[in-house]
């Protein structure tokens, strides 16, 4: 299958072999014929699989070039990266066209992009705060809009957007193309592709949740941060000394201390992104690493939902995702498109039941396999404190799964409190 057969018309054809694109990739050959022919359309896929391309592509054609005044389409997505490398993408595939193109972000105040709407644009991509917000302002105006797309629609929901899209599901025109893209299909995206879709052809790449084929995923079991820290070091520096890796760690501290231990190693090859900085430190931080300047990228989930970076070819989970559907999202950023990638995930001793949740979720083809640490990595003793820290977060995570469960660590505990006189409180509390 070529994208000639798409029948997509030459300024297209003319973008994607500009684009480098040698043809289509199978969610590209399912949902352009669909849109382009005015379904509804819900496609199961993940990043990676060439799922910007397979709603761009058909909406621009639909477009049939500039028009003045307001949008005719918007794109919804869930965080401000994904918004702007969308409109990247937007951008490539409408260079032989005249259509024009608007992201809609927060981080920055409206005033330049109310003047820019006034100037009339074709599509918009917008997180569905600001698209509201400027629709509030009277900005934005959507009596125009014929196509809508909600992309990463399972993220959206996780980040508690379902108020802002019911209120713009008020105020945009009924007769409407809509689409809704998500790299996995729980229960409550299915409830919003109910509200939202009608009639809709569910399309699916792989089967839900599935990490893309191309991606050979490890589990490397180290006991304790330094040990940890060593393993990602050999990797980098040994094991794929010229790749780009991404790197996942859980909070925004984590963040911060990764990065630091890996800079005395790696001087100035290291980035860190959460979404904690600012706007433009992000930006700069992403557009390192995407220029090659620096080689890894530590990140939390939020922050890397707009991270497309194609030569990612390692990706690192410093622990276990606590969310299962992370995990797909992550290892997800290597292995696109006709790539392949490497995804190892270490574990310690508090992430095994966070794994278990994990592995249960995938189908048996595509679980990680085990992978014994290198004997050139350096297995350091696990310091008292992080000891003390790792005993206390297995007894919660037992007790979590068994409230009758009274650890030794527990009981211990809560002697030596009721001794200094808050045992009382704590008491009350459980
Ligand atoms: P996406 O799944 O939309 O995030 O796309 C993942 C990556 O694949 C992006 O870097 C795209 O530029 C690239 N890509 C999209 N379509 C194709 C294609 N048909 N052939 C090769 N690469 C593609």
């Amino acid at each position: 299958m070529q994208f000639e057969d798409l029948k997509l018309k030459r300024q297209f054809l003319n973008a994607v072999s500009d684009l480098g694109f040698v043809k289509p990739t199978p969610i590209q050959i399912q949902a352009i014929p669909r849109i382009l022919a005015g379904q509804d359309v819900i496609g199961v896929a993940q990043t990676g699989t060439g799922k910007t391309g397979a709603y761009v592509l058909p909406l621009l054609q639909k477009l049939k070039g500039r028009q003045d005044g307001a949008p005719r389409v918007a794109i919804l997505v869930p965080t401000k990266e994904l918004a702007l490398q969308v409109h990247g993408a937007v951008e490539s595939f409408a260079m032989h066209t005249d259509i024009r193109a608007l992201a809609l972000v927060g981080g920055v105040g409206p005033k330049t992009q109310i003047a820019e709407l006034e100037a009339g644009t074709d599509v918009v991509v917008a997180t569905p705060g600001r698209f509201m917000e400027l629709y509030l302002k009277g900005a934005l105006v959507t009596k125009k809009l014929h196509s809508m797309v909600l992309d990463e629609a399972d993220r959206m929901m996780d980040m508690g957007f379902m108020p802002q899209l019911r209120d713009m599901l008020e105020v945009i025109p009924r007769k409407r193309q809509n689409l809704l893209f998500s790299a996995t299909f729980p229960q409550r995206v299915e409830r919003l592709a109910d509200e939202f879709l009608l009639w809709p052809t569910r399309i699916e790449v792989t089967p839900e949740g599935t990490p893309v084929a191309s991606v050979e995923q490890y589990v490397v079991r180290a006991p304790n941060v330094q040990t940890k820290i060593n393993a990602v070091l050999h990797w980098l520096t040994d094991a794929h000394p010229e790749s780009r890796a991404l790197l996942f760690v859980r909070t925004k501290e984590d963040a911060k201390r990764v990065r630091v231990a890996l800079e005395e190693t790696m001087p100035r090859q290291v980035a860190e992104i959460h979404s904690n900085k600012a706007q433009h430190t992000r930006l700069a931080a992403m557009s390192q690493f995407r220029a090659g300047e620096v080689r890894v990228l530590v990140s939390t989930d939020v922050s890397a939902r707009g991270i497309d970076v194609p030569e990612t070819e390692v990706v690192i989970n410093f622990n276990v995702p606590r969310m299962s559907d992370d995990y797909v999202h992550r290892i997800g950023r290597t292995g696109r498109a006709d790539r392949s990638g490497m995804a190892y995930t270490l574990v310690d001793p508090t992430d095994e039941v966070a794994l278990v949740r994990v592995v249960e979720r995938l189908p048996a083809e595509s679980r990680p396999q085990d992978l014994e640490l290198s004997s050139q990595v350096e297995v350091t003793e696990t310091p008292p404190w992080e000891a003390k820290s790792m005993a206390r977060t297995i007894d919660f995570q037992k007790r979590k799964a068994d409230p009758t469960y009274k650890g030794a660590f527990h009981e211990k505990k809560r002697k030596s409190s009721s001794k200094s006189g808050s045992g009382g409180r704590r008491r009350k509390k459980r």
